[in-house]
């Protein structure tokens, strides 16, 4: 696993607040889906902690429903430079919430800001590009998608800052591939509607 060798990520499986457990994917990752948190990013609660703590008692899910949050307040140094701290908050083969119906298949990554009105610095961008660059080198999921290019939440203003570009910061973009015909949309546990 090259993700888990990336000095900027740490690992808080277990260890943020919790009400349960996701259960197990019955599906492989084919998607990795691309999120921001809805809070301006200098905010006290745009960590991975206190969005555990909203998935948790206002949503009543099991745990936080991603599997990575990238923290642009919390900047680490690594040999690499300055980068945004990336929280490892669930294992890779649980079915956390963040898109409905494609939960089973897709890998949610968070950005904490609100990108309607925040600038994305180079610290983040970064890590979004070495955390992209990881999966794949990981066969974890085959296409990225932003929460609302899924099927069903096109509707979401998220995650309003061009994914792709970010990849790109260190040559890491891969070519953007069609995805497969989405099956018919259902809502079930884990949408926010
Ligand atoms: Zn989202």
């Amino acid at each position: 696993m090259n993700f888990i060798n990336l000095p900027q990520l740490v690992d808080m499986r277990g260890k943020l607040e919790s009400n349960g457990s996701y259960s197990k994917r019955t599906k492989s990752i084919t998607h990795r889906v691309w999120h921001h948190s809805l809070t301006k990013k200098d905010l006290g609660g745009s960590d991975a902690a206190s969005f555990a703590g909203y998935h948790v008692n206002t949503l009543g899910w099991p745990g936080i429903g991603y599997t990575f949050v990238i923290e642009p307040k919390n900047a680490i140094n690594t040999p690499n430079g300055k980068r945004a701290r990336i929280v490892y908050v669930n294992d890779i083969d649980r079915r956390t919430y963040h898109v409905g119906n494609s939960n089973q298949f897709s890998l949610g990554i968070c950005v904490a800001g609100e990108y309607r009105y925040d600038t994305m610095d180079d610290a983040t961008l970064a890590s979004i590009a070495e955390l992209h660059a990881a999966l794949v080198k990981d066969g974890i999921g085959k296409y990225d998608k932003a929460h609302n290019e899924m099927l069903g939440y096109s509707w979401k203003a998220c995650c309003q800052y061009n994914y792709r570009d970010a990849f790109d910061w260190k040559g890491s973009k891969t070519p953007a591939k069609p995805a497969p015909a989405p099956e018919v949309y259902t809502i079930q546990e884990g949408d926010t509607l």
